[in-house]
């Protein structure tokens, strides 16, 4: 396998594991994200593992840095085949608290920074006439809880941005495959970052009980790139399997 995959989020969990697994493979891996000290050791890991790796510090709130991410997939490897639309915050609370703040950064990050990420590879993807497209959601983008909503939303969404997407690319003359991924507790840094103390501390007990390997996600989002070309896993959810 010698595709050219995108990550967004690549610095942590998800976007991680995932540059790892498809290292191994010999992807050719493009990871953004902000904090550039662990894309810089993520680049050498992936070297490492057997894959190709180069990174650019990619805020995707911001519209010129995920243009940019995608133009270096293109001046490093001239393709892109998949982009992963991974980058995600949940800074959760109830609505009581008003934490305006959380709810523009995550409508900023988890909306506008996916749609950002198709807006970019999008135009390379119709000129080479394929590509996939893999959307991370959530579970949460499934169920609604209380203390969630702005995340909620965000993840609902991301679901109907990657079905209209679905459908807009189905009747054009493209192999463009688009993959929405919906994950239950995952263990990584995602509930360590949570603001609100009450919050936190109820997440944070439910995923030391039931959240499972990074890994697994992954590996599923390998298998997700690795079916037949003219076929696409168009929803996928995974989950621990004691997660109501
Ligand atoms: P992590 O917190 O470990 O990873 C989130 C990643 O997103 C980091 O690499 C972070 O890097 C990056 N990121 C955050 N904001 C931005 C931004 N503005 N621009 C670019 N990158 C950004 O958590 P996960 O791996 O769990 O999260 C990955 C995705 O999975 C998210 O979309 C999340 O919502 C989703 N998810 C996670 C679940 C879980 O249980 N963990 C469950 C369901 C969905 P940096 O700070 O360096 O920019």
């Amino acid at each position: 396998m010698s595709k050219v995959i995108v990550i967004t989020g690549a610095s942590s969990g998800i976007g991680e594991a995932t540059a790892k697994i498809l290292a191994k493979d010999g992807g050719k891996i493009v990871l953004g994200a902000r904090r550039e000290d662990k894309l810089k050791k993520l680049a050498e890991e992936v070297k490492n593992l057997g894959g190709e790796a180069v990174y650019s510090v990619t805020d995707v709130t911001k519209v010129e840095e995920v243009e940019a991410l995608a133009k270096l997939a293109i001046d490093t490897f001239g393709k892109i085949d998949v982009w992963l639309n991974n980058a995600g915050i949940m800074p959760s609370s109830p609505m009581i608290k008003k934490d305006i703040k959380s709810w523009d950064a995550i409508i900023d990050t988890n909306i506008k920074g996916v749609m950002y990420g198709i807006g970019a590879a999008l135009p390379y993807m119709y000129k080479q006439k394929s590509g996939h497209i893999i959307n991370i959601s959530s579970v949460a983008g499934h169920i609604i809880h209380a203390g969630n909503a702005a995340y909620a939303a965000s993840k609902w969404a991301v679901r109907a941005i990657s079905d209209t997407l679905r459908q807009e690319v189905a009747q054009d003359n493209v192999n463009i495959r688009v993959t929405n991924v919906s994950p239950g507790a995952i263990n990584t840094e995602l509930v360590s970052s949570l603001p609100d103390s009450e919050s936190k501390k109820r997440l944070q007990q439910f995923y030391d009980a039931y959240a499972i390997p990074v890994e697994r996600i992954a590996l599923t989002i390998k298998q997700a790139i690795d079916m037949d070309e003219d076929t696409a896993w168009n929803e996928i959810i995974i989950r621990p399997t004691k997660q109501v």
